[in-house]
């Protein structure tokens, strides 16, 4: 069969679901009401921010949390109130996206990178042990693709060495590590809504804690140093105005009743692709050890042959099924290099870089039986 690259017909033709899916009445009813209200912003006594944090927090069993503009600046905000700042390293993993390791910058602290495991490319435990030091502060694991980090040797770890766990959830509403949700696993858990996020408003981000003190700490760095509670003109400590909108709140609350179906969904796509990927070179990365839900953020497929990876992405993309070429590893960023990030060698992370490629959430949000499609298009154009 010709490919559709050079001319054939191609696997699939008609448009995958689009995302964000569809505004749902009762995100349309509320962001009118807000809108209608006047109070767009958080501090002008509106509910929405306040309603949303609530139900994050309450999501990860923690009793509180704090909205912001986006997760970069969320993990920056939690690494800041956390303590983390200037001489001090925070581990990121080596197979993430470059905001959890700007972050760490912003904050003043230096990026140390390390290597995933092969398995499934999340942070690998012995490279996190590999690169701590004195000066190691805190540790970062990624809930990648929306599956948990294996959280239990690194919150281990941590408490060993006295550093901070901050999770990157930027990917994993809704996912789960030994039944506990995450963002409640480590000292605070940063969420995204950015706009290829599981849930968005386009932009945004929130924060969740355990500890009061952190709260205070992370709330005062996205409320210009003021204390909860304290003088509009009281600034006790250094911040800047990080928040979120009532407006974008109000597209996110509703959206929290759904997310359960739309998990639920995602779960019933991929489990239909493993099943017809069976006899293909190509391999779905299964999750880390522990997890009880994957939020299915995305699906990371190993394909198993050599293949020229540009002919590869630009023939499924002919197919009608495009996929995503993935992460550059960080540590080969010369922009994060010159800021003075570290690495270590990180053999899996080039390897993946190589090998690995993703489906994202909005095609798994396809009826099951369109998965067929992704491995059809794949057996095509790898028999090629
Ligand atoms: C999207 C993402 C971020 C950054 O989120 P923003 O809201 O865009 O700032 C950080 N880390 C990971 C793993 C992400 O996927």
């Amino acid at each position: 069969m010709t490919l559709a690259i050079h001319g054939g017909s191609p696997v699939r033709t008609d448009p995958w679901p689009a995302w964000p899916p569809p505004l749902d009445p009762r995100q349309r009813e509320l962001v009118m009401d807000v809108l209608e209200s006047g109070r767009w912003g958080a501090t002008q006594g509106g509910s929405v921010v306040t309603d949303l944090v609530a139900a994050f927090a309450r999501a990860a069993r923690v009793p509180y949390g704090v909205a912001a503009g986006n997760a970069t600046l969320g993990l920056f905000a939690a690494l800041k109130g956390l303590g983390v700042g200037r001489g001090d390293e925070v581990i990121v993993p080596a197979y993430t996206f470059v905001a959890s390791a700007t972050a760490v910058l912003l904050a003043g602290a230096v990026p140390v990178i390390a290597d995933v495991d092969p398995a499934h490319l999340h942070v690998s435990p012995d490279a996190v042990r590999d690169a701590l030091t004195p000066r190691t502060a805190a540790v970062m694991p990624v809930h990648l693709a929306g599956s948990p980090a294996d959280m239990d040797p690194i919150t281990g770890l941590a408490a060993r060495h006295g550093l901070a766990v901050v999770e990157d959830a930027a990917q994993a509403h809704g996912a789960a590590y030994k039944d506990r949700p995450v963002g409640g696993l480590g000292d605070a858990g940063v969420f995204s809504f950015q706009s290829s996020k599981a849930m968005t408003a386009g932009e945004g981000g929130l924060v969740v804690c355990r500890d009061e003190s952190a709260y205070e700490a992370i709330w005062s760095v996205c409320n210009v140093g003021r204390r909860p509670g304290g003088q509009w003109y009281g600034h006790p400590s250094v911040g800047w105005n990080l928040r979120l909108t009532e407006i974008q709140a109000a597209l996110l609350l509703p959206w929290l009743d759904r997310l359960d179906d739309e998990l639920a969904r995602r779960a019933a796509f991929c489990a239909a692709l493993e099943r017809e990927l069976a006899g293909l070179p190509v391999t779905m990365l299964g999750p880390p050890p522990g997890t009880t839900r994957d939020s299915r953020h995305l699906v990371m497929l190993r394909i198993g042959v050599p293949v020229e990876r540009d002919f590869l992405l630009a023939a499924m993309a002919a197919e009608g099924v495009p996929l995503d070429a993935g992460y550059p590893p960080l540590g080969t960023m010369a922009a994060l290099a010159a800021e003075g990030a570290r690495t270590g060698p990180c053999p899996a992370a080039d390897e993946a870089a190589g090998s690995v490629v993703w489906v994202r959430q909005a095609m798994l949000m396809d009826d099951p039986a369109r998965a067929a499609d992704v491995a059809e298009a794949l057996a095509k154009v790898l028999k090629s």
